[in-house]
């Protein structure tokens, strides 16, 4: 019997079949595995496999009381791992990840007043008898919070008996009501309720890959909704996945989700406690859980019954994950529709060319909404020519820009101005000698920020305070902040408009899901005149009051040379380009450029998406770029880098050849060095229909691996850095 465990390892080890119990793929066991014992999972036998001699293997040692994982859940991660090379066992170790699964629960304690009184009263004792006097049964910190007293007073109540512990099913709780798909919804527009009866016309009738496109604010979100419905009532216990690309901004959906179907869905995501996690997997495995809510990782929660995957913002770079295995959570989620013989529904108002190419192509069916809901007019969206703005030095509000801020703050309307970038200022460097301020073992940049005025690494944790002397030319008092980056902005908006409310969301500002939702709050409330925001601030949220937006600096993210620089530049504008003027009133949007004859800017500003996609397009297709060709990348990377540049070497010498291949590289990365490593990279060019894996499989084959040297394989790479 083989069982494959949560390591890094490719393949399955061999146990013994109990002879009294049948396990069957899918279940849980604990094994040996040297001296430790395992959890690991019963898996298929691989198809030509050489019988094994029993009486040699070892002995299972415990049987799991949790759910089986699914085959098609098994299905998929044998999948992953081969397309992304990944070891079979670490993509099975996502799929587990969930240390909480295996942790006997606990019973969660809350509290109730048992009615009778303190033997001495005190303010605080009474405010805890008062919340609990009307309200149901709390936990000893929740109840602490909401009488605003320690939790010292609340323990003190429970041991003299005031308060009555009542033990409750740990894994109840989490499991909120079924949504219920009947609950009047809002009602259609002609084009959204057709758009409706394209997808709801897939569901329970196999795979099928939908693409909804629409501009922000068309409605696509409550269209995909009725789809949900439909999948929700098409079997008693059908289950319905929302990949989203941050879960920290989703609290938005995760509120209109009860709107509609009166109970929150399940979510999913990397801040979720242990119990909620281990709530959730099992919700997902006995199908308790009916909609699941997460970032890309819920794509291997074990679903019972998928009958529909909705893949929100499907063009947002945010779904490759980088690290460990390394995948594109879209193209997965097509793959895990395909293997659970469900359809798929890909949403967006800027498609990534992938997946245009697939609609023009045919693979996908795209169904439009050409209009914003109720009338909304789309916002105009003007260039300012940076060239012929006399910006002052340290700033980066063009007058024009400036002026229209004014204008809009008069009118009492909510401004928002996008830079993405973190931090006070990008760079710190010498005014003295030009020296920009680095790391001696390290080539991320160092990112000036103005709290604590440190520089900071956004690639590890390093910190450290502003040198006071240059390192490089040993002048004293010369370094400074070199260029924008949001705090920064604020400062300088906070001199233009003294008084105004003004505040600036990044990934700094706002740490945690609950932060995000607060920040998200005050922006709907007006109770902030200027936002100020990165790439956080542009996901998927309706801000009724925000009529103007000012793109800071458009520029930002063309330069690099990476093959979609383009491309992403465009989703990202136009995305932050429909945050304005919902509703009723109109917006407009103010592009600061240097380059306002740039295709993108020219697309941006003439509203003419296609002709950007076809363009884009037809370069990539002229240069067998994907997705009209494929790409691997390889990422040697060591502490030691002469055995790096060897392993480089000897692989450089097994290169694959052919008319329909390419090899580049070795070359130093970008960031020839990182966390202490340094790392070198070869690119695989190949044309569409080569087997990339297989080529770089047997490549890597020929070559002995060194264990001083990592290679990292990235199938479909989109960060060359
Ligand atoms: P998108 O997802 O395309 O950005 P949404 O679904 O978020 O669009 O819709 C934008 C706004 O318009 C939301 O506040 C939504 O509730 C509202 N809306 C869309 N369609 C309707 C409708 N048919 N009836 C009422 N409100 C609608």
């Amino acid at each position: 019997m083989r069982v494959l465990l949560p390591l890094a390892l490719d393949l399955a080890y061999d146990y013994r079949t109990p002879p009294e119990a049948v396990l069957p793929p899918g279940q849980f066991v604990e094994v040996p595995l040297g001296t430790k014992r395992r959890i690991g999972v019963v898996w298929d036998p691989a198809p030509q496999e050489a019988a094994v001699d029993e009486a040699k293997l070892r002995n299972v040692a415990r049987v799991l009381d949790l759910p089986r994982l699914p085959d098609s859940t098994r299905r998929f991660i044998d999948w992953v791992a081969r397309y992304t090379m990944a070891p079979l066992g670490s993509v099975l170790r996502m799929a587990i990840a969930t240390p909480s699964l295996f942790q006997p629960s606990r019973p969660v304690i809350t509290y109730a007043w048992s009615g009778r009184e303190p033997e001495r009263q005190t303010a605080a004792r009474a405010r805890v008898i008062d919340v609990l006097r009307d309200g149901p049964p709390r936990g000893a910190a929740d109840l602490a919070e909401a009488a605003a007293v320690s939790d010292g007073v609340v323990r003190g109540l429970a041991e003299q008996g005031v308060l009555e512990a009542i033990e409750n099913d740990p894994d109840a709780g989490f499991l909120e009501p079924p949504p219920d798909p009947d609950t009047p919804g809002p009602v259609l527009s002609a084009d959204q309720r057709e758009a409706a009866g394209r997808l709801s016309g897939k569901i329970g009738d196999g795979f099928a890959a939908l693409v909804l496109e629409g501009v922000t604010g068309s409605g696509k979100t409550e269209v995909y909704f009725e789809a949900i419905a439909t999948a929700l009532r098409s079997a008693s216990g059908a289950q319905v996945l929302v990949l989203v690309p941050e879960i920290a901004l989703t609290n938005q959906l995760l509120d209109r989700f009860e709107a509609r179907f009166g109970a929150r869905p399940m979510s999913w995501h990397s801040e979720l406690t242990g119990r909620a996690r281990r709530a959730a997997w099992i919700g997902a495995a006995t199908g308790g859980a009916r909609v699941v809510v997460g970032a890309r990782s819920a794509l291997f929660l074990p679903f019972r019954d998928l009958a529909l995957i909705v893949v929100d913002e499907e063009h947002d770079p945010a779904y490759k994950q980088e690290e460990q295995v390394i995948y594109h959570a879209r193209d997965m989620a097509v793959v895990r529709a395909s293997l659970s013989a469900c359809p798929i529904i890909l949403v967006s108002a800027t498609p990534s060319l992938e997946t245009m190419v697939n609609c023009w192509s045919g693979k996908y069916e795209r169904v439009m909404l050409p209009q914003r809901h109720g009338g909304a007019s789309l916002p105009a969206i003007e260039a300012v020519d940076m060239r012929r703005q006399s910006t002052p030095r340290g700033r980066w509000i063009s007058p024009r820009l400036e002026e229209a801020l004014r204008a809009n703050v008069e009118a009492g309307e909510q401004s928002l101005l996008f830079l993405n970038r973190r931090g006070y200022a990008p760079a710190a460097i010498c005014r003295a000698c030009g020296n920009r301020v680095q790391r001696d073992n390290c080539s991320a940049p160092l990112v000036v920020h103005r709290y604590g005025n440190r520089l900071q690494c956004h690639h590890c944790d390093f910190t450290m305070p502003m040198p006071k002397k240059c390192p490089k030319c040993g002048a004293e008092d010369t370094i400074i902040p070199y260029g924008p980056g949001v705090e920064r902005l604020g400062e300088e908006v906070e001199a233009l408009f003294p008084g105004l409310r003004v505040a600036v969301m990044a990934s700094d500002t706002v740490r945690s899901a609950r932060e995000a939702q607060d920040f998200i709050e005050r922006i709907e409330k007006h109770q902030l005149d200027i936002v100020i925001g990165t790439q956080l601030v542009t996901k998927g949220h309706h801000f009724p009051m925000l009529t103007l937006v000012g793109i800071v600096d458009a520029d930002l993210g063309l330069s690099g040379g990476d093959l979609r620089a383009g491309e992403r530049t465009y989703q990202q504008l136009w995305q932050v380009a429909g945050r304005a003027g919902r509703a009723e009133r109109p917006g407009r949007v103010l592009v600061q450029t240097y380059m306002p004859e740039h295709p993108v800017m020219q697309a941006l500003i003439g509203g003419d998406g296609p002709a950007f996609y076809r363009n884009e397009a037809a370069e990539r297709e002229e240069a067998g770029w994907p997705p009209y060709g494929r790409l691997a990348a390889l990422i040697l990377s060591g502490v030691d880098e002469g055995e790096v540049l060897a392993h480089a070497r000897a692989l450089a010498a097994r290169a694959p050849r052919g008319p329909d291949i390419s090899v580049l590289g070795p070359a130093p990365a970008p960031y020839a060095r990182l966390r202490g490593r340094f790392r070198h990279r070869f690119l695989v060019r190949a044309k569409r229909g080569v087997d990339i894996q297989g080529l770089v499989r047997g490549w890597l084959a020929q070559v002995p691996e060194r264990r001083s040297v990592r290679t990292a394989i990235d199938i479909d790479p989109h960060s060359f850095l």
